[in-house]
């Protein structure tokens, strides 16, 4: 089946999932910063406690170089009441995995699938995905160049929107 027709039949799958939208964007639109992984390291309290989390995720370095091996992607958006963006992403990767076997689903905040990760052997990794910030992408500017609307929170009292990534291939 041609790329594209997968990825357009994805994206409805992703609304049925529950996003709220989805949208195809280049790999070359995701935009990686250096300082994203600052605001894990200050700003999270799951910072070091999770394997798909920094200091264990792959720096924006590595990163970069990742991106580059990728032409196509989904974006994904879910409302701020949407708890399990890592479960979306994980299905959708593998429904992608039979005919583009890189598919890779990337995901919104920390691994929520163990109370405590053992920080060793992942003991879910069908499900466990990290997020974009963790891998230093700067979701803001990515969100916003594809056209969806994003503001920045600024208090925990604000309710965010989520979002979620699959790289195709
Ligand atoms: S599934 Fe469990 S072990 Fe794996 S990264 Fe998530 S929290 Fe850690």
């Amino acid at each position: 089946m041609a790329l594209s027709k997968s990825l357009e039949e994805l994206c409805q799958k992703a609304i049925k999932l529950g996003a709220a939208e989805a949208k195809i964007i280049k790999a070359n639109d995701i935009v990686v910063r250096d300082w994203v992984r600052l605001k894990c390291q200050y700003g999270c309290s799951e910072y070091g406690k999770r394997l798909t989390c920094p200091p264990y995720s792959p720096t924006p370095e590595q990163m970069r170089k990742i991106l580059s091996g990728y032409s196509s992607a989904i974006l994904l958006r879910f409302e701020p009441t949407w708890k399990n963006v890592h479960r979306v992403v994980a299905e959708l990767e593998r429904g992608l995995l039979s005919g583009y076997y890189s598919a890779f689903g990337l995901a919104s905040g920390p691994c929520p699938f163990c109370k405590k990760c053992n920080l060793r052997n992942c003991i879910h990794p069908e499900l466990a995905r990290p997020s974009m910030e963790a891998y230093g992408i700067d979701v803001y500017a990515t969100a916003r160049g594809a056209g969806f609307t994003i503001e920045v929170v600024r208090t925990r009292k604000e309710k965010p929107k989520y979002f979620g990534l699959l790289l195709a291939i």
